[in-house]
């Protein structure tokens, strides 16, 4: 039986350099976990051929659907900020492109289906865990309304993979927008290939950046294109309560997506500093460090397009200063725009900046869970005898203090209570992926029970929904479900 994808490929026509032809490793016994039947249909793809035992063998690359021109991409990449002049996909292997139901060009691609010449030291292989991890909290993301990659399929290889012990092996499709990243450009900025750096400027522009292709100026117009979408993600990661955990550029997209899920994870308690990634010793990539590490990787990319901005150097520079300052102003009225909203604010005020600031800071100090705190505070919008909110607090009465300002403040705004609570339901979260939550549903699937893994992902299908019947799902972990660390 063939099985044909209605590929349309663009990026394996671009010039050799790019990548490496290269297909999947065939493994042993793939056995479907997880097919995203609805993310299938919008791809146009047919659920049920996947579902079969021959779908299954394509989404564990035992066997390549028809139209597939199988390639591991080229990057380079700072990693913790030391320079890599060439990662490349090590342990992932591009299909193919599609176009949606949308109209927009997406990416297939196979995590975890065998080496490739950019495998370096490693087995191009990935741990169930991970794979489990990343198909939850990116499809959690999508649902929450971020930019991401998405996940349309697991599969397990019926292979160990050698990690710090030995771990069953499984197979991810990721579906995105595209896979060319940061250090995408800096693979050819690093070997002087300026003709590269514009191939790649002119495929990305046309595939999402359309409208920069008439500007003036278009290589400009690129890096201000990126510079906005990435201040926007990552104040919608904070708004969230997210860390990506490796904000590396090679993990850095040029769509804007969320990509890259590995040691990532969503806070309990409100901690600016807070570090979940076992691989980030120094704090580099802390929550709140996140917006100056987004204009770090944004500097790298305005780097390697200098040469397309002028001849001159110094007046090239001058350029992409400008563009980088546009950096912190977006991000700025993003975030506070974000939480205004998060607090019910449906106008902007002199104070408010400070008004939000603080009851950031008495979370901080008052150990609040960052997720039920706001969710807690669309009860209290509606009804100040409702205080369930305050037990978020060591020192109740710090919210206390705080509410009275608050409340000041919403009087001053002509919307009923009703709407304004309508309004906040939407922006904050009941359900997110809790670390301690993530890590149970690993250790059942390692047992070979996937119904945890099932329900958690029903359940955060439907983030801004009470759904009662799971209001469990919501509570931080208790002390000694805490998660400390995580591992990619
Ligand atoms: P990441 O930390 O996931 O962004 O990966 C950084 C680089 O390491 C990329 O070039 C990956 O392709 C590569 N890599 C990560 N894990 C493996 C693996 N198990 N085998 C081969 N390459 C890998
Ligand atoms: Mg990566
Ligand atoms: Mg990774």
């Amino acid at each position: 039986m063939t099985i044909h994808f209605p590929f349309q490929n663009t990026y394996s026509a671009l010039p050799a350099n790019f990548f490496a032809r290269v297909a999947p490793t065939p493994v042993a016994a793939p056995r479907l976990i997880k097919l995203n039947r609805d993310l299938a249909v919008h791809l146009g793809l047919d659920p049920d051929v996947l579902e079969s035992p021959e779908g299954a063998e394509i989404l564990a690359g035992k066997r390549l659907p028809e139209g597939a021109d199988p390639i591991a991409m080229a990057y380079a990449g700072h990693q913790f900020g030391q320079f890599v002049p060439q990662l490349g996909d090590g342990r992932a292997i591009l299909l193919g492109e599609v176009i949606d139901k949308d109209g927009v060009r997406r990416d297939i691609q196979l995590k975890g289906s065998g080496p490739t010449p950019f495998s370096r030291r490693g087995d191009g292989r990935a741990a169930l865990g991970p794979v489990l991890r990343e198909y939850i909290v990116s499809e959690a993301m999508f649902a929450l309304g971020i930019p991401t990659t998405r996940s349309l399929a697991a599969v397990t290889s019926g292979e160990n993979v050698m990690r710090e012990t030995m771990l069953p092996g499984a197979v991810l499709t990721r579906i995105a927008a595209s896979h060319v990243r940061v250090g995408t450009f800096q693979f050819f900025a690093a070997r002087g290939d300026t003709v590269g750096v514009r191939k790649l400027a002119d495929h990305v522009i046309a595939r999402h950046y359309p409208d920069v292709a008439k500007a003036e100026r278009p290589y400009h117009a690129l890096l201000e294109g990126v510079v906005a979408r990435q201040a926007d993600l990552v104040a919608r990661w904070l708004l969230v309560g997210f860390i990506h955990g490796v904000m590396n550029t090679d993990n850095t997209s040029i769509s804007g997506e969320t990509i890259d899920y590995g040691p990532c994870a969503f806070m309990d308690e409100y901690n600016p500093a807070q570090v979940f990634s076992s691989i980030d010793e120094m704090g580099r990539y802390a929550y709140a460090n996140q917006p100056r590490i987004a204009l770090w990787n944004l500097t790298r990319l305005a780097e390697c397009l200098l040469p397309l901005f002028s001849d001159e150097q110094d007046k090239a520079i001058e350029q992409a200063q400008l563009m980088l300052g546009e950096f912190a102003e977006k991000f700025t009225a993003a975030y506070q725009a974000g939480l205004r909203k998060k607090i019910g604010l449906f106008t902007m005020r002199d104070g408010d900046e400070a008004l939000i600031q603080d009851l950031l800071d008495a979370m901080a100090k008052n150990t609040a869970d960052f997720t039920l705190t706001f969710r807690r505070l669309i009860d209290a919008a509606g009804d100040p005898a409702e205080n369930k909110v305050r037990d978020q607090f060591t020192d109740p009465a710090a919210f206390d203090e705080w509410a009275a300002r608050w409340r000041q403040r919403l009087a001053d705004e002509p919307q009923s209570a009703a709407e304004r609570q309508a309004a906040m339901r939407a922006v904050n979260p009941a359900f997110i992926p809790r670390n301690h939550r993530v890590e149970a549903v690993i250790a059942a699937a390692v047992n070979n029970d996937y119904a945890p893994f099932e329900e958690l992902l029903t359940v955060l299908s439907k983030p801004y929904d009470d759904q009662p019947e799971f209001a469990a799902y919501a509570d931080p972990p208790l002390p000694d479900q805490r998660v400390l660390r995580t591992f990619c």
